[in-house]
C-alpha cells in the first residue's frame, strides 16, 4: 500500500516522518509517543493488541490510544495511489474526541393497546395479546366472520377522527355516532335477525345507508336498551400506549411519516412477529433522542478544527501483508508513522 507521507502530513497539517517496522525494531518510537500525554492514533487494527500491550508495559505511558484501519478501508485496492485523501480523512476522524453520550427519551407504557380493524381479525389479534396487555378494539366493520358471540374485549366504533402520539402516549379521537351502543350490546343477535333490511352486521353497528327506519331492532333490544336512533353523535377521545392497525396503509387518519412512531404497528393479519413485538411493549423503555436537523447543521471543517488529536499512522510491515497473488492491485507496503500532528482539518476539503 503506497503511503504518501508528505501529502498526508500536508492534509493533516503536520510533518510526518516515515518509519519502517514500527511494531518491531522501531517500537521505541511508539513508546516515546505514548509518553507525551497526547492522544495517539495508530492506523493499524491488526496489531492493536500488540500496541496496547506495549503501551501497558511502557513506564510513563499516559496517552490515550485510538486505532483506525486505513488499509482495508482506505488504500488497499486497485486505486490505492489515489486513496491518500481518504486515508487522511480516516486519520482525521480517528483523532476526533469521543462523542458525547447520546441523550435518550424514556417511554412508559402500561400495555393499553388499541387494535383498529375488522372485528374478526381484531379479535384474533386480541386473543394473542390479552394475557399480556389491556386490549381495546376499534371496530372497522365485521370482516368475513364477524365478532364472536362472547364479548371478551371492550369494543368501540364510530368515525375515526384523529390518531396521533407515540409509544405510551397515543391519543385517538372519534365520533360515536351509531345508534347501537357497544357497551350495552350483549351480542344476542336479536337485532341482526329482526332487521328486514339486513342493515345490522356482526360488528353490531347499523348501516344507516340501508336502514329504512323500520325500528324492529329497537323493539327486540328493549331489555338491553343498546339501540337508540335519537342519540347524538358523541365525540370521544381516549389514550392508549400502543396501536396495532389492521387497516391498509392508505387508511385515514393515520401516520404518514416515513418512520412510523414507536409503538405504532401495522399488521397484515398473518405476521406473528409483529404481535410478539407488541406483547413486549409493557414497562419502561429508552431510546436515543432524535433531533430534526438541516444541512446547515452538518459539522464543517471550520467547526471541527479544535477537535483533532495527534495522529500516529502505521501500515502493516511486509510480513503481515497479503501477497501480490492474493491481490493483484496490492502495492508493497511501507511501515510509516507520524506523531505530534496539530489539527488542521480545514485542509482536508470536502
Ligand atoms: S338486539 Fe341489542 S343487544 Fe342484541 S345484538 Fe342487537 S344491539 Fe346487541
Amino acid at each position: 500500500m503506497p503511503l504518501q507521507a508528505q501529502a498526508l502530513g500536508k492534509a493533516l497539517g503536520e510533518d510526518l516522518t516515515l518509519h519502517t517496522t514500527l511494531c518491531r525494531r522501531e517500537a521505541g518510537q511508539f513508546q516515546k509517543a505514548v509518553k507525551t500525554g497526547e492522544t495517539v492514533v495508530v492506523a493499524c487494527t491488526q496489531e492493536k493488541r500488540l500496541f496496547t500491550e506495549l503501551a501497558e508495559q511502557t513506564e510513563g505511558a499516559v496517552s490515550p490510544i485510538r486505532f483506525v484501519n486505513i488499509r482495508e478501508t482506505g488504500g488497499w485496492g486497485r486505486e490505492a495511489e489515489h486513496a491518500t485523501p481518504k486515508m487522511a480523512a480516516l486519520l482525521a476522524a480517528a483523532r476526533l474526541p469521543e462523542p458525547e453520550p447520546v441523550p435518550t427519551v424514556t417511554y412508559k407504557t402500561e400495555g393499553r393497546v388499541l387494535i383498529i380493524g375488522a372485528i374478526d381479525a381484531a379479535e384474533r389479534a386480541a386473543s394473542f395479546l390479552a394475557d399480556a396487555m389491556q386490549v381495546t378494539i376499534f371496530a372497522q366493520g365485521p370482516g368475513n366472520a364477524g365478532g364472536s358471540q362472547e364479548r371478551r374485549f371492550p369494543v368501540v366504533a364510530g368515525r375515526l377522527q384523529e390518531l396521533k402520539g407515540w409509544l405510551g402516549a397515543f391519543e385517538v379521537s372519534w365520533d360515536a355516532s351509531n345508534p347501537i351502543d357497544l357497551d350495552l350490546c350483549t351480542r344476542c343477535n336479536a337485532c341482526v335477525a329482526a332487521c328486514p333490511e339486513q342493515a345490522i352486521g356482526l360488528d353490531y353497528q347499523v348501516d344507516l345507508s340501508r336502514c329504512t327506519s323500520h325500528r324492529d331492532c329497537v323493539k327486540v333490544c328493549e331489555a338491553a336498551g343498546a339501540i337508540d336512533f335519537s342519540r347524538d353523535a358523541r365525540p370521544q377521545t381516549e389514550r392508549f400506549d400502543v396501536v396495532l392497525d389492521l387497516r391498509s396503509e392508505k387508511a385515514s387518519p393515520s401516520f404518514t411519516s416515513h418512520a412510523l412512531p414507536q409503538g405504532y404497528f401495522r399488521w397484515d393479519g398473518q405476521d406473528l412477529q409483529t404481535l410478539l413485538k407488541v406483547r413486549e411493549l409493557v414497562g419502561e423503555f429508552e431510546k436515543p433522542r432524535f433531533l430534526l436537523t438541516s444541512k446547515s447543521c452538518a459539522p464543517t471543517a471550520a467547526t471541527s478544527k479544535s477537535a483533532a488529536a495527534p495522529v500516529l499512522t502505521f501500515a502493516l510491515p511486509k510480513p503481515c501483508a497479503p501477497t501480490k497473488a492474493a491481490s493483484k492491485s496490492w502495492s508493497i507496503p511501507t511501515c510509516a508513522w507520524a506523531a505530534g500532528l496539530a489539527p488542521r482539518l480545514a485542509r482536508l476539503g470536502p
